[in-house]
């Protein structure tokens, strides 16, 4: 079988991300792979992002989304202890952000959520279905239910 080597979790931050990240992390247990982890800040700002209820109406939103999402990645890298070398955080769209990051770094698998802020109900044209169809690598959809 296939030893992956460089595996990506794509977080998004909603509250099914722990599941997403504990498949991720078990992965690059079990293949002892490099490990990266990306969070993508919408270039279109949108105010349900995941930690948008902190964040008030008048400010810059693109620079606050930004803030915000550092500290919460730094979080997440600290707990699973993921060093800064693998930490990417980029504006723009989310699919094309991941699978670019993936290409440019030699990731063999992606590790995303079935769904996230869309839903399942429009997962076609959503973040994982976009990955899908263009990364070169393997990539995983962590299946999310929502009972
Ligand atoms: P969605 O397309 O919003 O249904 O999201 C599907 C999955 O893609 C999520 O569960 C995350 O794993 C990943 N994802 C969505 N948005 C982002 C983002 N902004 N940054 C990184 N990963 C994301």
């Amino acid at each position: 079988m296939k030893n992956y080597e460089h595996i990506l979790l794509a977080v998004d931050f909603f509250e099914h991300c722990e599941a997403v990240t504990n498949r991720a992390r078990d992965l690059a247990t079990t293949y002892q792979a490099n490990f990266s982890i990306i969070h993508v800040v919408d270039s279109v700002p949108i105010i349900d992002a995941g930690y948008g209820a902190d964040i008030p109406f008048n400010m810059d939103l693109t620079t606050e989304l930004m803030a915000e999402a550092k500290k919460r990645l730094g979080k997440l890298a600290q707990k699973l202890d993921v060093t800064e070398d693998n930490l990417w955080l980029e504006m723009g769209s989310p699919k094309t952000e991941i699978v670019r990051v993936a290409k440019e770094n030699k990731v063999d698998l992606i590790v995303l959520g079935s769904h996230g802020r869309h839903g399942l109900a429009l997962i076609l044209g959503s973040t994982a279905n976009g990955v899908l169809h263009h990364a070169d690598c393997d990539v995983l959809a962590v299946r999310l239910r929502d009972d």
